[in-house]
């Protein structure tokens, strides 16, 4: 008979407790998760401190662990249906796709790039190099994917991290967490190189904002954190809210640009910051248009006393009310007494432009369409509608001039011309993936180099070969 030794028999026993209580939510410590913000942040410092010892291959090692994690099937699907149960908001099928694009399309260490001069003095190099311990604030409608990204980036610059998740993604952030954490000590990194406390709470947060060893910070959510995090005294990377506006005029390919806008606002039920917010069309094509937005899945409310029901639901003065934020369109219908047809993805409603379906950031599948009578209109309605958040716009148009003209006056940080909007986040669109768009900072689609520090380093005298 084989006897197991009791100190197996302890591991294996704490695994599975860990596991268990990892997957019911119970707040537990260990494998990166603190029971306060203060040992997070230094057990993070000391892991970065060990972490500057690492090769640059052993980091791009780590990264490539982070995105193995994520990839995993099961994992994928787990992160998805979960973040879906523990938020409330979003949908499984578009969680997954979301997931793997911050796994696949996130820079690793490829993103530092380092620059040089060389001549008579010497050779002078300008190094990317990491802050120390950044902390992240992440948001509750892209739970996992803004971990996976953030982590890879911040990571592949040489930092750690402290995360200060959404207190209602509390459940699927400490999975992941733990997930990464056990995952990259297996693999020789330093643990606690990703980081979080047991209970998230804005307490914490500012605890991590004023901590001192946590030298960047950096926001992903509404307008109060990102404000929360430039007022901190810490050089801060803000990447706020936005209200993207689809503009359409006479001369785009109408059915195409229908298909992308409820391909792109019902993407997870609309809660991307870059989703389609609103319409803006140019009225001669504003009929067509909408009978070919109903052809690929959305249903139009025609009925004033519907929309003004709608609104009383779902908008609570200038913001969104939270409990119907990333709900299903077909659940937003029922629960105005509209039998939901079915396969529907958006509801649309013809709005006048000062309606809260186009003004309030809904992240949730409504969507004002506007009217505009000709195209100067309609780009003056879109850059208003997107509050100067600097953030995200969409314009269907065969009209290059047109094109150029609305992005120079818009000047947002993700123009995306003749496609759905996450074609603007590597979905389908060329370019890398982010979870993180600083537009009030001006990062813009944060990558690894976005968490480093340019650092000179001077040999005088020597190594030019020129
Ligand atoms: P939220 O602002 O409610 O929360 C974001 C994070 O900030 C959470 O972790 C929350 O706990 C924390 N937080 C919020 N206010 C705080 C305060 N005063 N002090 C300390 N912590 C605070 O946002 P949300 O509902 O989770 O996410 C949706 C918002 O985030 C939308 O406005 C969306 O546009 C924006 N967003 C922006 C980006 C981007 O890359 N620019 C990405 C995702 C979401």
């Amino acid at each position: 008979m084989t006897t197991i030794s009791p100190e197996v028999v302890r591991k294996v026993v704490a695994e599975i407790v860990r596991e268990v209580a990892a997957r019911s939510g119970t707040p537990t410590v260990g494998d990166g998760v603190f029971p306060d913000m203060d040992a997070a942040v230094v057990a993070a410092d000391v892991a970065w401190r060990a972490y500057l010892d690492c090769s640059m291959k052993d980091r791009a090692r780590f990264v490539r662990v982070i995105r193995d994690v994520a990839l995993q099937p099961e994992h994928l699907e787990y992160m998805a249906r979960c973040a879906v149960e523990e938020t409330g908001m979003g949908n499984v099928a578009d969680k997954i796709a979301k997931n793997r694009a911050a796994a696949e399309f996130t820079p690793g260490t490829e993103d530092l790039v380092t620059e040089a001069w060389s001549g008579d003095d010497g050779l002078t190099t300008i190094e990317i190099s990491p802050f120390g311990v950044i902390g992240a604030i992440t948001p509750t409608t892209n739970p996992t994917e803004t971990i996976i990204n953030n982590a890879i980036g911040m990571l592949a610059a040489g930092n750690a991290v402290v995360f200060s998740p959404h207190p209602r993604a509390t459940k699927i952030s400490h999975w992941l967490i733990r997930t990464l954490n056990r995952a990259l000590v297996a693999a020789g990194a330093p643990p606690n190189l990703i980081v979080t406390v047991s209970a998230p709470s804005i307490e914490n947060t500012n605890a991590m904002m004023q901590h001192k060893l946590v030298r960047l910070l950096v926001a992903t959510g509404g307008p109060g954190i990102v404000k929360a995090v430039l007022s901190s005294g810490k050089k801060a990377i803000g990447a706020g809210a936005g209200n993207p506006p689809a503009l359409v005029d006479a001369t785009a390919n109408i059915e195409k640009a229908a298909k992308d806008i409820v391909d792109g606002a019902s993407f997870d039920n609309n809660l991307p910051c870059t989703a389609e917010k609103e319409v803006i069309a140019v009225e001669s094509i504003t009929d067509l248009l909408k009978f070919e937005m109903l052809r690929h899945g959305a249903y139009e409310l025609r009925d004033p006393a519907q929309i003004a029901r709608l609104v009383d639901l779902v908008v609570d003065g200038r913001h969104a009310v939270t409990d119907w934020v990333g709900k299903d369109a077909s659940v937003i219908l029922a629960a105005i007494g509209v039998e939901p047809p079915p396969g529907v993805r958006l509801i649309i409603a013809e709005v006048p432009f000062d309606h809260p379906f186009v003004r309030v950031e809904l992240m949730m599948p409504v969507l004002g369409i506007v009217r505009a009578k000709d195209l100067d209109a309609a780009m003056d309605m879109a850059v208003i509608a997107e509050h100067g958040n600097r953030h995200t716009a969409i314009m269907h148009s065969s009209d290059v001039n047109a094109l150029t003209r609305m992005a120079k006056r818009i000047q947002t940080t993700i123009f995306v011309k003749n496609g759905p909007s996450y074609a603007g986040i590597g979905i389908g669109g060329e370019g890398y993936c982010t979870f993180t768009i600083a537009g009030p900072t001006g990062e813009g689609l944060t990558s690894a180099r976005s968490f480093a520090r340019r650092r000179r380093c001077v040999l005088v005298g020597g190594l030019n070969v020129r």
